[in-house]
């Protein structure tokens, strides 16, 4: 059901029609809304927020009628702690709170989501800390501000092994914990797997970097048709929303003229089907449900277009609903701003479990009761203008209606008045804005946990897979001294997200058009030269990238990042010696820079130096030893070598390691083959078809089948390679034509 076209059993039309919540069965048995209380209304789900209001502004008589209604309904409030529940977090990526139905969006399609919240608690305004993936994740996962998870940027930080999260939590209580993410930057090596039994961050399908929803959702239902009885914790991360906003059929189409509503739609439709095998399961009863924001994104509100450079609440405000059955209230609004460090806090507080002292956070279970309603104020911050774009840093703090952004141009916003925040009031209330200062302050140096942080350098392969996901490099990343507001760079941050686009969009000659107007911008910033010569690259033009890094090294000789491009141009234009001699100079600088290392190592293999080539490659494992591109590589190099002991043992680890990647059997497969062992060859190119269907993996089976005397197995592979040989070369192409015809002559005989 799950992979066919959805049921448009819920129309934001008929939203407003009825004046109270209506749950409908489905035909495949999820539970959509058809009928939903606008916000502020004054039907039962209101709340006790809405009894004080309408007191002051309507009469008594109203409010006393609303306050019973509360009471006749112990639902409303009662809370069982039970640690005995299931916890399931789900994690939206990049989804803005105000464009989902139950947050009063007409436009979209969110009946799961909407039917979340109207089985549970949505908290109206609740805020991330950062408006950036893996920082804003820590600070789920840890209930702490990033001045103390120190996790302030993806890709360059890693989450250290002391910080206590709630997977570590949880599993010391007994559960059986899995996480299944979507994006790249939230892979395992970025720490967030501590505590999780199974951390699932394969992307093997179309893109090394993100995952659709829908790849998700296999992996996440075999997982749990595996636990039988026990208790667990599973996060589940979507990623659908980022960019690009490219959602796919029937919403596509349906969604053609507001994309990003299309993949919020498309990712809420497998939030229900995550929910159904919940309710298949029968564990609905025992399943606490959780769904978080990780940020939101801009449309180019204030000049920003995604997500990372302000701290604006479109980049700040997200969806938060807590819903268990029986154990929560249902169709209950909270009103005050909450913090998504108070997420852990809360889980644990339902679970019946004591708080660590190290969590900032609080449970929000007293403002599910109503005994509470002050806004809980919040650190902000955005590292992001100035690691990625050599721009000041932003911090900031919202407190009860105000917002205080620390920027060489200071701001202030009342967001009662102002919720659009285009009225800077630094000026005028300064009185105000210095006492936020002060708390800023306070805050970060009081509240700071001590712990090890651990700040990271990325390969090249990681810095690619960020690139795909728009995280590009505009910057040094060396503190400069009065860096420009990020607010006086509209012109250039326009610029950087135009040739972003013109990157997905795979038109590299313009990005690199606007990468040419860039470093005439930023002549003495490396990251200007090496974005133009990845842009050149990519249109083939090996030249004139080679060129514009030279350039880049006549004003900055010995810079790490511009010779390693270097080398990496050499490699791939083919001119070895060049390469080796870029990488030579790179690892003068840095000994251990595993790009430079690995490239050396395959460049000297190509030129026949074996004995140096499996220095340079061990050299490379030395500093990593489970790199998986230097893994592979080296058990290719020894394969064709000759030593097909040792590759096989690499590649055997490597199956073993990457379950869900056919290319580790593929190469397993090949390998057997070159030494006779057809029967294990077989076995390997068989799985790797499994996994992923591939005319390589066809035209090994075939070759390995043809030579164990098998010929209509192997007349069957080869049709299947010859049906859509797409990367194949024309000699092997040419070769499987004559095979084919071989076998079909010897078997009509
Ligand atoms: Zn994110």
């Amino acid at each position: 059901m799950f992979f066919g076209r959805c049921e448009r059993v819920f129309c934001p039309h008929r939203l407003f029609r009825r004046r109270f919540p209506r749950l409908l069965t489905a035909p495949n048995g999820l539970r959509y809304i058809t009928g939903m209380k606008r916000r502020g209304d004054s039907s039962p789900g209101a709340g006790i927020r809405h009894a004080a209001e309408k007191a002051n502004s309507y009469n008594y008589a109203a409010a006393a009628f609303i306050v019973l209604i509360s009471f006749l309904n112990p639902s409303k409030t009662s809370i069982v702690r039970d640690p005995t529940l299931n916890v399931l977090l789900i994690t939206l990526d990049t989804t803005r709170a105000d464009r989902i139905g139950c947050y009063g969006y007409l436009q979209g399609r969110t009946p799961n989501l909407d039917a979340l919240a109207q089985n549970g608690v949505r908290f109206e305004n609740a805020y991330a800390q950062v408006p950036l993936t893996l920082p804003s994740h820590c600070s789920i996962m840890t209930g702490t501000f990033p001045f103390s998870h120190a996790v302030h940027n993806n890709a360059v930080y890693t989450l250290a092994s002391d910080k206590l999260t709630l997977a570590k939590i949880l599993k010391a209580q007994g559960f059986k914990t899995a996480a299944f993410v979507s994006s790249f930057s939230l892979d395992s090596r970025f720490g967030l797997d501590l505590g999780f039994d199974v951390y699932d961050d394969n992307f093997q399908e179309g893109s090394p970097s993100e995952r659709r929803a829908g790849q998700l959702y296999p992996v996440f239902s075999n997982w749990l048709d595996g636990v039988k009885d026990e208790r667990f914790f599973c996060w589940v991360h979507f990623f659908d929303p980022h960019l690009p906003y490219n959602p796919p059929p029937p919403y596509r189409d349906q969604f053609s003229d507001r994309p990003y509503d299309g993949e919020v739609a498309y990712m809420d439709f497998v939030i229900g089907a995550v929910m159904e095998k919940i309710k298949e399961r029968n564990l609905l009863g025992r399943t606490l449900v959780v769904v978080a924001g990780d940020h939101g994104e801009a449309f180019g509100e204030k000049g920003e277009a995604g997500h990372g450079i302000f701290l604006y609440d479109m980049a700040l405000k997200v969806p938060l609903i807590f819903s268990a059955e029986n154990h929560l209230p249902a169709h209950k609004e909270i009103p005050p701003r909450v913090r998504l460090i108070d997420v852990m806090p809360t889980i644990l507080d339902i679970l019946n479990f004591p708080r660590s002292e190290s969590i900032q956070g609080i449970s929000l279970i007293p403002y599910i009761q109503g005994n509470q309603n002050e806004d809980l104020e919040s650190y902000i911050e955005t590292y992001y203008p100035q690691e990625n774009l050599g721009w000041a840093p932003l911090f900031g703090l919202i407190s009860r209606d105000w917002k205080y952004i620390r920027a060489p141009r200071e701001e202030l916003y009342n967001l009662k008045s102002d919720p659009d925040e285009t009225r800077n009031v630094f000026v005028v209330e300064r009185k105000k804005a210095s006492a936020m200062k002060g708390s800023l302050d306070k805050m970060t140096k009081e509240s700071l946990v001590p712990g090890s942080s651990g700040k990271r350098v990325l390969t090249a392969d990681e810095q690619e897979r960020f690139r795909s996901l728009g995280y590009v490099n505009y910057s040094d990343n060396t503190p400069v001294v009065e860096a420009p507001d990020p607010k006086d760079k509209l012109d250039e941050l326009k610029m950087i997200r135009d040739a972003e686009e013109f990157e997905f969009e795979g038109n590299f000659q313009a990005a690199a058009d606007l990468h040419q107007k860039m470093l005439s911008l930023r002549p003495g910033v490396a990251a200007s030269y090496d974005n133009l010569a990845l842009a050149q690259a990519r249109t083939k033009n090996f030249d004139a990238a080679i060129q514009t890094l030279k350039q880049g090294l006549e004003k900055i000789p010995h810079s790490e990042i511009l010779l390693s491009r270097l080398g990496h141009t050499y490699l791939v234009a083919g001119r070895t010696d060049e390469a080796l001699t870029a990488m030579a100079e790179v690892l003068k600088i840095n000994p251990q820079h595993i790009d430079a290392l690995a490239a050396s190592a395959l460049a000297l293999g190509n030129m026949g130096k074996k004995e140096e080539a499996r220095e340079y490659f061990e050299r490379a494992l030395a500093v990593d030893p489970g790199n998986k591109f230097v893994l592979t590589n080296y058990a290719n190099f020894l394969a064709v070598d000759g030593k097909i002991p040792e590759a096989v043992e690499i590649f055997t680890r490597l199956t073993q390691d990457f379950p869900q990647d056919d290319k580790p059997f593929q190469l397993l497969g090949i390998t057997y083959g070159m030494i006779g062992d057809y029967d294990k060859a077989i076995e390997n190119l068989k799985k790797a078809a499994s996994i992923k269907p591939s005319p390589s993996s066809y035209y090994y089976l075939a070759i390995s089948l043809k030579e164990k005397g098998d010929f209509a197995e192997a007349v069957r592979y080869l049709e299947l390679y010859l049906e859509d040989p797409k990367g194949e070369t024309e000699p092997r192409i040419k070769k499987a034509q004559a095979t084919l015809e071989h076998l079909k002559k010897l078997r009509n005989k």
